[in-house]
């Protein structure tokens, strides 16, 4: 039902008219992660209209959802599901739901602290980390790692920049102060 409780809080933190959605699947039938769903970005704005609260923010798909974009060139009415996904995750968070995605959650907190110290996105400082704090044996994936990095996409040396780290730090701080 449009203007139920989560129906509101998404859109308002998204700013997407989820109303908009008439459910032609075509999102979901782009989706690159939907085997790995229970529901798929079509039924969750359903959910979403239905305030169906408790199940949706425990799902695990909201944290399967790679943010590709792929449903927002699919969709015929613009709705950017991402960003629903986004304010779902938001919303789980600060509710203390369960979280249906561990490791995902883990890997998002790593990426945004690596950003934060570094001023910018460090892939094997990101992964080396994970895979400490997630108990993954190193050596997993070493096969792909190791082939990233010959093709020089995974640099073991970060570029630092002294002005870049300190503007980004300044945006965290910002968006801190702007979620009181
Ligand atoms: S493509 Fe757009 S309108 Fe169609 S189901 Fe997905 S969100 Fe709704
Ligand atoms: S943004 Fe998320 S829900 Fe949309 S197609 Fe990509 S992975 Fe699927």
């Amino acid at each position: 039902m449009p203007g139920s409780g989560l129906a509101e809080e998404v859109r308002r933190i998204s700013g997407q008219n989820i109303e908009q959605c008439y459910h032609c699947h075509k999102c979901t039938a782009g989706c690159p992660v939907i085997e790995g769903m229970s529901f798929g970005p079509d039924r969750m704005l359903r959910m979403v209209a239905l305030d169906d609260r408790e199940v949706l923010l425990q799902s695990q798909d909201i944290w399967l959802c790679s943010g590709c974009y792929t449903c927002i060139t699919h969709c015929p009415n613009e709705i950017d599901v991402s960003r629903v996904m986004d304010a779902l995750r938001q919303i789980a968070i600060a509710e203390g739901s369960a979280i249906g995605e561990h490791d995902a959650l883990l890997f998002h907190k790593l990426f945004m602290g690596v950003v934060q110290r570094l001023g910018r996105s460090h892939e094997a400082a990101t992964l080396g980390l994970f895979k400490v704090r997630s108990h993954t044996p190193l050596i997993q994936d070493m096969g792909a790692g190791l082939n990233l990095f010959m093709r020089g996409k995974v640099p073991i040396l970060p570029k630092y920049s002294r002005k870049t780290a300190a503007q980004v730090h300044q945006m965290f701080q910002k968006s801190k102060l702007e979620d009181k």
